[in-house]
């Protein structure tokens, strides 16, 4: 199965019934939360799945009526600040009859010892989707059709049923689609549809050769055994200015809050100003992310273009590097370094290795948490204690004067032979 994801780029009308969608669908969630939460809490046995959608069937017109009635007297303003402006009839039902499914599948995980207990959603959230049954989507070269969202019955505005897609001739025509959804992450909408594997775009492969490389990570950079020393996408010049705008962005907006009350002083957030500097930082943060990720598959693609055999990588301790206990304090040096090491994401960029070479058939080793690969020699193997600060290694039998970075590539290369 290979899934593809592209922007979307709905007018003011559909993407105005798409966010309504999302938030329906996440009162829909709670709903659903609350009625099953309530089964637990008594200790008893939770209904099966269709019991539930039946449940929820009937509950659907209660709710509707409810809405009805509370937004008799209210302003349209008022009516969509407390989201009373939809009703479940408007949205599509199959995104509800899946929401239902999806959070009744969550407490099943939870019974399995699969995943955490689950949490209840808010309209905050940042990250939200819907799902659409792939018999009702239709796409063309540039465009897609979703149910409930673009649907004018007028034969001369067939055109504005469309939406239009950021990418074009992306996405393969006439074939089955699995599991289509329409997400939202903060700033942009995306689709994304799963397609067969033998649809998924072709790539050109290099061969792999008999190599064996380690790579050592850090949140200064990223070392090959082969010499090769890639900085990170942190230490960056543009990653570094967009970071120190967002500082001075962030500042301004703890003096946006309108103090509506002054015996207590409460603060609201209520100004318009606020909030666009809010969508500034969102922005902000998105971009930063973005450069991480686009600088992160620069360096595997890299350093996949000649694929070795094996990479050995060494075992992350994250939580012990950047030493996160509470327990200790920490001086203003101590903190900038353990926020340094996170900011990093080191892990992701693992994760994200290891996904890309098992696509080229390069075999991923990680070494054992105690293998001393920045404590030893890499010709004699003598061992030798080493501080943080200590970027040089000297050893004193062979006399090897080497970057620490390199040295402990090369003895993460050679984890294997010995
Ligand atoms: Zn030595």
């Amino acid at each position: 199965m290979y899934t593809y994801k592209v922007m979307i780029h709905p007018n003011n009308k559909q993407e105005t019934k798409i966010r309504r969608t999302l938030n329906k669908c996440i009162e829909c969630q709670n709903i659903v939360y609350d009625y099953l939460d309530s089964f637990i809490k008594n200790n008893e046995k939770i209904p099966s799945c269709s019991d539930v959608r039946k449940w929820f069937t009937i509950q659907k017109r209660i709710k509707d009526n409810e809405t009805i009635n509370k937004g008799i007297n209210l302003t349209k303003k008022e009516m969509i600040e407390n989201h009373l402006d939809t009703l479940f009839y408007d949205v599509s039902n199959d995104a509800l009859k899946q929401m239902v499914k999806d959070t009744y599948n969550s407490f099943v995980r939870f019974f399995k010892k699969l995943g955490k207990y689950p949490v209840r959603k808010s309209y905050k959230d940042r990250k939200k989707s819907f799902y659409v049954d792939p018999y009702k989507i239709d796409f063309t070269d540039k465009k897609v059709r979703l149910e409930k969202i673009s649907n004018n019955q007028k034969p001369n505005r067939q055109v504005l049923n469309y939406i239009n897609m950021a990418e074009k001739n992306r996405i393969p025509l006439g074939v089955k689609y699995y599991n289509p959804r329409v997400s939202y992450d903060g700033t942009n909408f995306f689709i994304t549809v799963g397609v067969d594997d033998e649809y998924a775009p072709v790539k050109m492969r290099n061969k792999v050769d008999d190599r064996v490389i380690g790579i050592d990570l850090n949140n200064g950079k990223i070392v090959t055994s082969e010499n090769i020393s890639y900085p990170q996408p942190t230490r960056d010049s543009s990653y570094r200015k967009t970071k120190k705008r967002k500082k001075r962005l962030q500042k301004a907006l703890s003096r946006k809050y309108l103090v509506c009350n002054p015996e207590n002083k409460k603060r609201f957030k209520l100004s318009n100003n606020y909030k666009k500097n809010k969508a500034l930082v969102i922005k902000l943060d998105k971009r930063l992310r973005n450069i991480k990720e686009q600088k992160h598959i620069q360096i595997i693609s890299h350093i996949l273009s000649k694929p070795p055999k094996i990479i050995v990588l060494e075992d992350l301790h994250i939580k012990e590097m950047s030493k996160r206990d509470s327990r200790i304090e920490k001086t203003y040096k101590e903190k900038q370094a353990s926020k340094n090491i996170t900011e990093a994401s080191m892990r992701k960029f693992r994760t994200m290795l290891s996904n890309r070479a098992i696509k080229h058939g390069v075999n991923i080793i990680i070494a054992n948490q105690y293998y001393p690969s920045s404590q030893k020699c890499s010709i004699c193997g003598n061992l030798k204690e080493m501080k943080v600060d200590k970027r040089i290694y000297k050893c004193e039998q062979c006399g090897l004067i080497i970057d620490r970075d390199l040295n402990a590539a090369i003895n993460l290369a050679n984890y294997i032979k010995k």
